[in-house]
């Protein structure tokens, strides 16, 4: 629970000015928040790591955070989780999407579990608060990139991926 409570700590401290797309900017945090949740609450995880990668995933890819900062604070383990679902940003987008798909099947478990969640979480955000003018047909988009992703990691946590299908139901 410490070890928790310090990385929702360092997670709000670092996503402090960032907010997500959805209409009324929420605060950002609320997504690695909301990750945590689905794992624990929905999917029954219990794996502190799991748990713990999962409030930090977004960090080195959307905050100044490296990956020593990220051993330094929670150790090698919970910062190769979250270095397994970070995008390489110096590639173009395009190719950092083919990459997700291409990836999926091969990254660990822990790190398939919080991918799980963060497209959980993404399809209920576009379905119910999504970023402001996305269009219809980039919704879609975006709903069947990440079946592509998740496709690709089956297996991994059955119940998370039956909470995933409900979540694709919600398809624009
Ligand atoms: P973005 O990557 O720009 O946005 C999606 C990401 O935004 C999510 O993965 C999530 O990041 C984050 N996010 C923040 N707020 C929200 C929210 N409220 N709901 C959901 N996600 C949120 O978009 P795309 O994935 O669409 O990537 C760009 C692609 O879109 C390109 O491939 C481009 O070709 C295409 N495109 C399509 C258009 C169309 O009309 N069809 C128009 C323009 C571009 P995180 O996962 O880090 O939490
Ligand atoms: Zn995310």
């Amino acid at each position: 629970m410490n070890r928790l409570l310090s990385a929702l700590a360092f997670a709000a401290h670092k996503h402090r000015d960032q907010r997500r797309k959805d209409a009324v900017a929420s605060p950002y945090i609320n997504h690695p928040i909301a990750l945590a949740n689905v794992l624990a609450n929905e999917g029954d995880v219990d794996d502190e790591r799991v748990l713990i990668a999962a409030v930090l995933h977004d960090t080195v890819e959307d905050t100044e955070t490296s990956e020593q900062e990220l051993i330094r604070e929670f150790g090698q383990e919970i910062a190769s989780i979250v270095l397994e679902v970070t995008d390489d940003q110096l590639l173009p987008t395009a190719e950092r999407k083919r990459l997700q798909v291409e990836h999926a099947g091969t990254i660990s478990r822990q790190a398939k579990l919080v991918k799980l969640a963060d497209k959980i979480c993404n399809l209920r955000d576009i379905a119910g608060s999504p970023p402001a003018g996305w269009s219809v047909e980039r919704k879609r988009e975006y709903f069947d990139w990440a079946k592509s992703v998740i496709d690709g990691l089956r297996g991994a946590h059955p119940l998370l991926e039956d909470i995933f299908d409900e979540a694709f139901r919600h398809r624009p």
